[in-house]
C-alpha cells in the first residue's frame, strides 16, 4: 500500500478588495514555530477572474500536510496581503446541485430538469430570473418563500444537522489529534502567539 501524506484543508475569509488577483506566495518567517513545508498549498476558492464586482469577501483554501499544522494555523491567525485574518476549519457542508437545486449531488451527475434557484420555476434558468419574481425553494416546495440557495432554508438546516451527527468533527474547532485540547468543542487560544504565517498574493 502506498503511503500518502495526510492533508487537511480549511478556509478563511478576507475582504475581496484586499484579495490579490495574482498567484499566492506562502512565506513562513523563521520566527514562526510552524514547521517549514507544513503547508501544501493555498488557493482562492473562486478564481479571481470570476469574482463579481459586488463580492465583499474572498475565501482562501489552505491545505496542510498534517492536522497538527492546520490546528496551529487555526490557533494563531495568519497575515494575508497585509490583513490579519482568522482561520477556520473547512466544515463538511451540504452539497446542492446548481441545476435542479436539490441537495445531495452536483450538476455533473444530475438527471433532473433544470430549475431556477430563485423562484423554483422550470421555465427559465437562474440567470434569467426576473428580480421581482416571488422566491420559492425547490427542496421545501411551492409554499416556501425563500430561494433554493438560502441558508435560512429548513431543508438546508436539516441537512447540516444530519452532517454534524454523522461527522462529530464538524462541531469541533480543531482537527482532533493525539493532543487532548484539540478535542475541545469551543475554540481555545492556548499558545503564546508566535508570529503569524504570512501569505501574500504577488
Ligand atoms: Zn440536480
Ligand atoms: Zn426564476
Ligand atoms: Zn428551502
Amino acid at each position: 500500500m502506498s503511503k500518502t501524506k495526510p492533508t487537511t484543508s480549511f478556509l478563511d475569509l478576507l475582504p475581496a478588495k484586499a484579495a490579490s488577483t495574482h498567484p499566492i506566495r506562502i512565506i513562513s518567517p523563521p520566527e514562526n514555530d510552524l514547521e517549514p513545508g507544513s503547508i501544501s498549498s493555498a488557493s482562492w476558492l473562486k478564481s479571481p477572474e470570476r469574482r463579481s464586482p459586488n463580492q465583499h469577501i474572498a475565501s482562501l483554501k489552505v491545505v496542510c500536510f498534517s492536522p497538527e499544522a492546520a490546528n496551529h494555523l487555526i490557533r494563531e491567525r495568519v497575515y494575508v496581503a497585509g490583513h490579519v485574518v482568522n482561520i477556520r476549519k473547512d466544515l463538511r457542508e451540504p452539497i446542492r446541485c446548481n441545476k435542479c437545486q436539490l441537495y445531495g449531488h452536483i450538476r455533473g451527475v444530475c438527471i433532473s430538469d433544470e430549475k431556477c434557484a430563485h423562484c423554483a420555476s422550470g421555465d427559465h434558468v437562474t440567470t434569467n430570473s426576473r428580480p421581482n419574481q416571488r422566491l420559492s425553494c425547490v427542496s421545501c416546495g411551492p409554499d416556501s418563500s425563500h430561494a433554493s440557495s438560502s441558508c435560512t432554508c429548513s431543508t438546508f438546516k436539516e441537512t447540516c444537522a444530519a452532517l454534524d451527527t454523522r461527522y462529530p468533527e464538524n462541531s469541533m474547532p480543531y482537527f482532533p489529534t493525539g493532543e487532548h485540547r484539540t478535542w475541545a468543542r469551543v475554540p481555545t487560544k492556548l499558545s503564546n502567539a508566535p508570529l503569524p504565517l504570512i501569505i501574500y498574493g504577488s
